[in-house]
């Protein structure tokens, strides 16, 4: 049989098992009659119910973060503090109150927030799932029920579902969940980013699943986003033996990164604290290609001092005392509201006041936050690079640049929006390097909102578009010598990496846990062959407006071509027969 499911691809990789469903039990409460009162029930003894539920919710998440790392360790602890939040509880504890039983005044209340969420327009949006999540398991606990946990197979399988919960994501045994195919979500959820730490393949947003039957066997390719039904087992198995020799390969893999020809490439890490400095270190990092200052900081409510942002930005450059470490200053506003920042709720956040912009509400938190870089920056024998996001215009990059270098740092730029890709060639006359977030870059290119599961097909950096401009802005790099890396999660993807190093990209900065397989895969491709493959995906006709299109056609194709040349230089993934 052939291909009967596609996806968007989030972890590369492949899997071969029998294919398992999730099924959750569904809790019929009156939500249709959600405001109707039982004047019997006992309400006090309900309002101790439910506390106790939501207690016992909170305990489960704690406990799983504890037993978790990274990111699933962070995550599983926002869902506790979700669990325990007195907003909403209080609106519960309210409606019961008021005569509505527990249960049918828990889904009220995180229905109402899932509504709010979807209407934000932000990346709230993706965390629907993770109220849903925490709304099945309080029923559960009022039912009498164990909260709903995996399946716990006793042999490889293939998981598919509809959307997982950040809590379950995050206990998934790799070794047994070989594979994720996801129904729903998009390639920015928690599931997604759990998955990419866990290193399980993993297809969001996929169609066509429904004839799958469990104990079906399926071949999963994470890299490509297909789902093939019944595959040739002896071809399924070898495209497997492959995968393991590429993890065992990666498992061993130490920097400094080069190509197979002995021409360096730079890894670089991104990173929000102390302990993903330290899991970048460990795994070969250069150095920080992305430091998210705004991560450090969302949960206050108030502007840290100086120094205290000082203290903190040490705490986390001290890992790499004679790296590069490129610092990001505040992207606050859009997904990742920053009160202090000067955000706002907007209509339509994503293009409204965020990164750069929020100094014409707050100019003095840019100012500060410079200042404190720059007490760090005394310490360093490497002077910190600092670059803004969100940059639009060239007076905006003129602005900053003499903000960071009259404090003795290497101004940079984020390439996100596309008008200043358009101006790369005068950009890096003005400032030092620029960095292209591939993931903002795609959203404002495509007009695809990374937050909507329903436009992720749309999100994939190797729509043609998307190659074609990170092309443009790594040749205008070229021409005028200076650096130009990418941090977005296209520099996590090992055959999206040689693409980008193909077309003069000088550096990737990805997750700590992407570090080994990117590095190891470059390690097995002469820089030739990257640029061969670059030429494949964009065709003959790059750089040249007039001449008739020669690159892909779509996404697939682009990922394809690139496959194509890798197979033939001895690069083998096994997938070039479409699998
Ligand atoms: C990006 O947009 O690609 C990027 C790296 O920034 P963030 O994902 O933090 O917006
Ligand atoms: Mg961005």
């Amino acid at each position: 049989m052939g291909i009967v499911s596609k996806g968007v691809p989030v972890v590369s990789g492949v899997a071969y098992a029998p294919a398992l469903w999730l099924r959750k039990p569904q809790f019929h409460d009156d939500t249709t009659n959600s405001n109707a009162t039982d004047q019997t029930i006992d309400c006090a003894r309900e309002v101790r119910r439910f506390t106790e539920a939501a207690d016992q919710v909170a305990e489960r998440f704690n406990e799983r973060a504890l037993q978790t790392v990274g990111s699933a360790s962070d995550i599983l602890t926002v869902s506790a503090a979700m669990a325990t939040d007195p907003a909403w509880r209080k609106a519960t504890i309210d409606l019961i109150n008021t005569g509505v039983p527990a249960t049918r005044a828990t889904t009220t209340t995180l229905g109402e927030i899932a509504r709010k969420f979807v209407a934000s327009g932000t990346v709230l949006a993706d965390r629907v799932t993770d109220l849903v999540d925490l709304r099945d398991r309080i029923l559960a606990g009022l039912h009498g029920l164990p909260e709903m946990d995996l399946p716990q197979p006793d042999s490889p399988v293939v998981l598919l579902c509809d959307d997982l919960a950040p809590a379950d994501t995050a206990a998934l045994d790799p070794k047994m969940i070989q594979g994720l195919v996801c129904r729903h979500s998009g390639p920015t959820s928690h599931s997604a980013i759990i998955a990419r730490q866990m290193g399980i393949p993993c297809i969001v947003s996929t169609q066509g699943l429904d004839n799958i039957e469990d104990g079906t066997l399926v071949l999963v390719n994470g890299t490509k986003g297909t789902v093939k039904v019944n595959p040739d087992p002896g071809h399924a198995r070898s495209l497997v033996a492959l995968e393991e020799a590429r993890h065992e390969a990666a498992s061993k893999w130490v920097g400094p990164a080069k190509t197979r020809d002995g021409i360096r490439t730079y890894l670089y890490a991104n990173v929000q604290n102390r302990v993903g400095a330290l899991q970048a270190k460990e795994v070969g990092a250069e150095g920080i290609g992305l430091l998210r200052t705004e991560l450090a900081f969302i949960g206050h409510t108030m502007e840290p001092s100086i120094e205290a942002q000082a203290r903190a930005y040490q705490n986390i450059t001290d890992v790499f005392p004679d790296d590069r470490i490129i610092v990001r200053t505040l992207d606050a506003g859009s997904d990742k509201p920053v009160a202090w920042a000067g955000t706002q709720p907007e209509e339509n956040p994503a293009l409204g006041v965020r990164g750069l912009r929020t100094r014409g509400r707050r100019p003095e938190v840019l100012e500060h936050q410079l200042d404190a870089l720059a007490i760090v920056n005394e310490g360093r024998n490497d002077p910190l690079n600092v670059m803004a996001p969100m940059v639009a215009t060239l007076e905006e990059a003129a602005e900053f640049a003499e903000k960071v270098r009259t404090r003795g740092m290497v101004p940079g730029v984020m390439i996100e929006v596309p008008a200043i890709a358009f101006l790369a060639g005068p950009l890096l006359e003005i400032i030092d390097f620029v960095s292209l977030g591939t993931n903002d870059l795609t959203q404002y290119l495509m007009a695809a909102d990374r937050t909507n599961p329903h436009v992720a097909t749309y999100l994939d950096a190797w729509q043609p578009a998307v190659l074609a401009m990170i092309n443009s802005v790594a040749r205008a790099a070229g021409a005028t010598g200076k650096r130009a890396c990418v941090c977005g999660e296209a520099a996590a993807d090992p055959v999206l990496g040689a693409v980008l190093l193909g077309m003069g990209v000088t550096g990737l900065s990805m997750a700590p846990s992407a570090i080994r397989t990117v590095g190891s895969f470059i390690g097995q491709i002469n820089l030739e062959t990257c640029k061969r493959a670059a030429t494949a995906v964009l065709g003959a006709s790059a750089g040249n407006n007039f001449a008739k299109y020669s690159g892909a056609f779509n996404a697939s194709e682009a990922r394809e071509r690139a496959l194509a040349v890798l197979a033939d230089a001895g690069v083998e993934f096994g997938f070039s027969e479409g699998s």
